[in-house]
């Protein structure tokens, strides 16, 4: 058995919000290690996450903090404009009309002007974050390396690894995703289920520039989003019933293709397939503590939610943040960094916010996933309400960019 030198952090999960969890604390002067199953060569791969995800500008704020933002910006495609259509409906780029039931989110409106997010493709993402947490001194990668056992003990808790190795520290950090085993050890309960739907993520290029705007048709299967990438792309997030799913996704290249112009429309001109089609089955897992003695959960180990509003990851940046700031006052008094006293004031911060955004979220697809007559009816009241009340509008703007609430250092506005 091999007895590394101890760690103040231990971070299960090396994935966009274990490593990112790594920088940041790393930054702020704790002493890491970061454990994941997989080889990171293979995360470098274009071929081993095909997602985007919608960065919100509270999160771009912790990226620039941590001096990320540079080596992403590049390929960071901004948000002008979001329409949002109850059913497909025209565009603005079809005949100039959009359907009475739609909404429309312009940047422009909010006083700062700054755009209402990024689009960035997740490998991006991954190679910013790996490559930092290779350049810094005060993190120590284990990788491919499983997590094995844990133990908890009054001092200091215990990580062991497959090969025997065993990982000591203050505070043991579970960011190893939605079916986190090491919750799962912590007999910490979560509240979950299945959507029976399926998310068919596939990048497609397009004669017109999209000028930013990104689209979500409400359909009867669940959501059908167009996000706005580099170069005339853009990434389809298409919510597809479960059962139906695997035929879409075995039709051939044409096939698909036209399923996918049915939805989309023509109003960037002929589309082509531009990548690989990936499928994630959703669903929504929230854990009923975020702590125990010596464990903090983070990410999608957290709560994993239903990416209709491509929040899921927004909400694991902000559970960084507020731990750097919790942990740092906690060392600042010569408190013990695992302490449960120490542990309640990040669940306090941020356990009542996620399950709000994830329950929102959740609420969300169930109205909109579907063509009950009097459902359609209230959301397209409820619809219309928004898009006529400027104060409504700027409101959901600041909620999608995160920047509502208690906001920890990292993501605090520039002064
Ligand atoms: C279709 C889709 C679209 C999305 N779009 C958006 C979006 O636009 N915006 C947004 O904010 N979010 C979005 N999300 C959500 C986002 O992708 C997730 O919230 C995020 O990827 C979760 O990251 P994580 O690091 O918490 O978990 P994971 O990515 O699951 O990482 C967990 C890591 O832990 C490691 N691990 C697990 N068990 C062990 C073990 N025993 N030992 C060692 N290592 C282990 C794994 O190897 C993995 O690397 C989307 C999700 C989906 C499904």
């Amino acid at each position: 058995m091999k007895t590394h030198p101890a760690f103040d952090i231990v971070i299960v999960g090396g994935g966009l919000a274990g490593g990112l969890a790594a920088v940041a604390l790393a930054r702020a002067g704790f002493r890491c290690a970061v454990v994941d199953a997989t080889d990171p060569a293979a995360m470098r791969e274009a071929a081993f996450d095909g997602r985007t995800t919608a960065i919100s500008y509270a999160s771009a704020r912790v990226f620039k903090r941590l001096g990320l933002w540079d080596v992403v910006a590049g390929e960071a495609e901004p948000i002008c404009d979001i329409l949002v259509t109850d059913g497909r409906a025209k565009s603005r780029f079809d005949q100039g009309a959009v359907s009475s039931f739609a909404l429309h989110f312009d940047s422009a409106e909010l006083e700062d002007g700054t755009p209402l997010g990024w689009i960035v493709e997740n490998r991006f993402l991954r190679n910013a974050i790996m490559d930092a947490i290779e350049r810094e001194e005060n993190i120590d990668l284990f990788a491919p390396a499983k997590r094995a056992g844990a133990s908890f003990g009054d001092g200091a808790a215990d990580i062991t690894l497959a090969d025997g190795g065993v990982l000591k520290g203050a505070l043991i950090i579970a960011a190893d995703g939605r079916f986190s085993s090491l919750r799962a050890e912590a007999a910490i309960k979560t509240n979950e289920w299945r959507y029976k739907q399926t998310g068919i993520v596939v990048t497609v290029a397009h004669e017109r520039p999209h000028e930013g705007v990104a689209q979500e048709f409400f359909l009867p299967s669940g959501p059908f989003a167009i996000l706005p990438m580099t170069e005339n792309r853009a990434s389809l997030v298409w919510t597809e019933r479960e059962d139906a799913a695997p035929a879409y996704l075995a039709l051939d290249d044409d096939a698909f293709r036209r399923e996918i112009e049915n939805r989309f429309g023509s109003y960037l001109g002929p589309l082509s397939l531009a990548g690989p089609r990936w499928s994630y089955p959703l669903a929504f897992t929230l854990a009923q503590s975020f702590i125990a003695p010596r464990l903090a959960l983070i990410g999608d180990a957290a709560h994993a939610i239903h990416p209709i509003a491509g929040q899921g990851y927004n909400l694991g940046v902000k559970d960084i943040a507020a731990l750097v700031d919790v942990l740092t006052e906690a060392r600042g008094l010569g408190l013990d960094i695992g302490a449960m006293t120490v542990l309640q004031n990040y669940q306090r911060w941020r356990r009542f916010d996620s399950a709000t955004l994830a329950l929102g979220t959740d609420l969300l697809n169930r109205l909109f996933s579907n063509d009950f007559p009097p459902l359609r009816f209230a959301r397209d009241i409820g619809m219309g309400a928004v898009g006529k009340i400027a104060p409504l509008r700027k409101f959901f703007m600041r909620h999608a960019g995160a920047d509502l609430g208690s906001l920890p250092s990292l993501m605090a506005r520039e002064i």
